[in-house]
């Protein structure tokens, strides 16, 4: 039997398509196995900063020079399109050590792509499960779910936003989104296999429509979701959002969900208007500042986390200060931040001569980065001594016969605990003992540490 393995780079879309490659690669009768084994390896890649797609080449070239007979299948935000190396003259054919290129798109497409290359596989199996087109679409692909716990479910794909910095619009094309009807079965499938957590993807979440259809109605979406609720569905998260359609019925709608998570992503990129002119974000920040207003108005206990970019081309020393005055003000409880890094085919690239100094961007970078933790720090100190609820999503083997777990809270703060169990997929109540950094330690309560200790501690309590 043909083998395979996926390695992901970059973002949660990204491992969310992955795992819908994954579905097909199965159904066309492929093996999931470790990379080193692999007799085709598929790079998913993100794009988002030279160093991303460094370490995708990087990658592809040491498995290629370890075992020269091994496919190598490219896909992700650095393949524009679909081919093999015999009929592409894509200029990613350039790199030796890429055999099959496929945009996520065309996942479906990808088994017969690789006919030619796996002359002895028998790909039958995938023309009887899909023979009649019916996962052409790539939304309908059925993931193969990694963690049934939290998931992750895309409601859209592209971007019409044409940011001059980003790479995304070329890459993943215009936004399309799928048929509110579509995002809820998938949701409910995932529900009753056991989800507690969903998080709706997509480059722009809240400019979703219903299909192709009308109005956008990312409220609606949400409020729908919210209804799985009583089917044991505990937190819906979002991600990306722009504020230009941070609408008022958003805000509306999480403040009445069950499953909201008192935790908002908006990237707002920078603190300048003129810079965020510059980048074509379409917005000031006065409407973002009002937004995070009305949030933090109808939802008190919300932190807030941004993407930043630093060093965008022209940046001067005045706009980065106002940058830095903007985040004292907000007091961020994360930022994503990013020191820029010129991406081919887009404007910002082309705006050499603005380009600033490495060391100076990096200089900027720090001292932003300060100004963030001294106030990302103080939240979260104020929860020490709390309990709260966390997400399981790591277990490892720890000493004295324990689990190290480590999850998130809804505030989506992450914490470790030592358990008698390991306790991937739980959601647990912790007390939060200790803050290092963005990091809490914490305990189980006595009750809820009894609820999950060990097999052999659970005979002893009995007895
Ligand atoms: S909104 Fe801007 S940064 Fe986000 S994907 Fe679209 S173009 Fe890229």
């Amino acid at each position: 039997m043909s083998t395979y393995a996926i390695r992901t780079f970059g973002c949660q879309m990204n491992h969310s398509d992955s795992e819908r490659v994954s579905q097909v690669m199965q159904k066309a009768g492929f093996k999931l196995t470790e990379e080193d084994l692999a007799d085709l390896l598929i790079v998913n890649t993100c794009s988002v900063r030279q160093k991303a797609e460094d370490k995708a080449y990087g990658f592809m070239t040491k498995h290629k020079r370890a075992n020269k007979n091994v496919k190598i299948a490219i896909t992700g935000c650095m393949v524009r399109q679909t081919g093999d190396r015999e009929n592409s003259r894509d200029p990613l054919f350039s790199f030796d050590s890429i055999d099959i290129a496929f945009r996520i798109e065309d996942t479906a497409r990808m088994p017969k792509l690789l006919e030619r290359h796996f002359r002895e596989h028998d790909f039958s199996q995938f023309e009887e499960a899909f023979g009649d087109g019916s996962i052409e679409n790539y939304f309908n692909i059925v993931p193969k779910v990694e963690n049934k716990a939290q998931v992750f479910v895309p409601i859209m794909q592209g971007c019409d936003k044409f940011c001059t910095y980003c790479i995304v619009p070329f890459t993943r094309g215009r936004e399309i989104s799928r048929p509110l009807e579509d995002v809820l079965a998938e949701c409910k499938v995932l529900v009753e296999a056991g989800a507690k957590e969903i998080t709706l993807l997509g480059q722009n979440v809240n400019s979703y429509k219903d299909g192709e259809k009308g109005e956008k109605c990312f409220a609606k979406l949400l409020l729908e979701v919210d209804k799985l609720h009583v089917m044991g569905l505990s937190r819906t998260r979002f991600t990306s959002a722009h504020p230009q359609d941070f609408t008022d019925d958003v805000i509306d709608a999480l403040a009445h969900m069950k499953t909201r998570c008192p935790y908002i992503h908006l990237p707002v990129q920078h603190g300048s208007n003129q810079t965020l002119r510059a980048m074509n974000r379409n917005y000031t920040i006065d409407k973002y500042n009002d937004i995070i207003a009305k949030i933090r108005t109808a939802m008190p206990d919300t932190t807030l986390a941004t993407d930043i970019i630093v060093g965008f081309p022209g940046e001067t020393e005045e706009q980065f200060q106002e940058l830095c005055d903007f985040a004292d003000e907000l007091k961020l409880d994360f930022s994503y931040t990013a020191i820029f890094s010129p991406r081919k085919h887009t404007p910002a690239a082309r705006m050499e001569k603005e380009f600033i100094d490495m060391e100076e961007k990096k200089s900027r970078f720090h001292r932003f980065d300060e100004i963030v933790k001294k106030h990302a720090f103080a939240q979260r100190a104020k929860f020490v001594g709390k309990e709260v609820e966390v997400l399981v999503e790591k277990s490892e083997v720890a000493e004295n016969g324990l689990y190290r777990n480590a999850g998130r809270t809804r505030e989506f703060f992450e914490v470790w605990f030592l358990a008698g169990r390991p306790l991937k997929g739980k959601e647990v109540m912790v007390t939060l003992d200790e803050q290092k950094g963005y990091v809490f330690s914490g305990t189980m309560p006595e009750v809820e540490a009894q609820k999950y200790a060990a097999p052999a501690l659970l005979k002893v309590l009995a007895v």
